[in-house]
């Protein structure tokens, strides 16, 4: 069989996928939280793990240094796609992309107004389109995390961050004013390697699609019985 490997980031993702992982007969053989290596064997000797920044797993699978990844939408937008397949939604690490101000701020008025809004954000390339679409005109300040802290030490009037439950905007006197696009982690795969390694990729795919669609199945049915 020919080799693979698969590029994922540690956290939510990692913790996330594994069972998806499980499911293809895919167990790492370390934990890669407590482990050092960044090339993790598996259960299966023709599958590696290596373990990368999440916004830095599209640029290995784009090259060909990883044949798959997963990646969060979010990190997916920014990069643009370029070389990669995108065949699958997995349905998991699921938020979603927002605007959030500060809990008196009024945006609505603001964008009434075209006040010209100073925005700090992660997603400069997401957060640019969106604020065009919009027809608003904004200054964008690039950020690398912790945006929810520029808008309290005047930084900027917005951010432009995932947000699931809302927990860490409260936290902050944040509140989110309008949704960009909901997140959730796909599946990417290097086009060259998908016609090279196609007899070991697509068993994998189908394995994963039947996990995650289980996966969506039963999130459906624990989420209309909390109704
Ligand atoms: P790094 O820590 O390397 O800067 P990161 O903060 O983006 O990267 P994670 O926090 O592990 O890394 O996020 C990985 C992916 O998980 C994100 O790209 C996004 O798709 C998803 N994600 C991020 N925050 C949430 C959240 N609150 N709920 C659900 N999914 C999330
Ligand atoms: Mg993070």
């Amino acid at each position: 069989m020919i080799p693979i490997t698969i590029a994922l980031s540690k956290g939510r993702i990692f913790d996330d996928t594994a069972p998806l992982l499980k499911a293809a007969g895919i167990v790492a053989l370390e934990d890669p939280e407590t482990s050092r290596k960044l090339i993790l064997a598996t259960t299966r000797d023709t599958v590696r793990l290596i373990i990368v920044r999440a916004s830095d797993v599209p640029t290995y699978v784009q090259y060909g240094a990883a044949d798959m990844g997963i990646a969060g939408k979010d990190v997916l937008l920014e990069h643009g796609g370029a070389g990669l397949y995108q065949p699958l939604d997995l349905n998991i690490a699921r938020c979603r992309m927002m605007v959030a101000v500060r809990d008196e701020f009024d945006y609505d008025s603001a964008v009434r107004r075209g006040a010209r809004l100073r925005v700090a954000t992660k997603y400069l390339h997401t957060a640019r389109e969106h604020f065009a679409e919009k027809g608003m005109h904004v200054d964008l300040i690039k950020l690398y995390g912790s945006m929810e802290l520029a808008p309290l030490v005047g930084l900027a009037d917005a951010i432009v961050d995932l947000v699931s439950s809302g927990n860490t905007l409260r936290a902050n006197q944040l509140k989110a004013v309008e949704e960009i696009v909901p997140i959730s982690a796909r599946l990417v795969i290097n086009q060259a390697a998908l016609k090279l390694k196609r007899e070991t990729i697509q068993p994998m795919l189908e394995a994963f699609s039947a996990a995650s669609m289980q996966r969506g199945a039963s999130q459906e049915v624990t989420e209309v019985a909390h109704q």
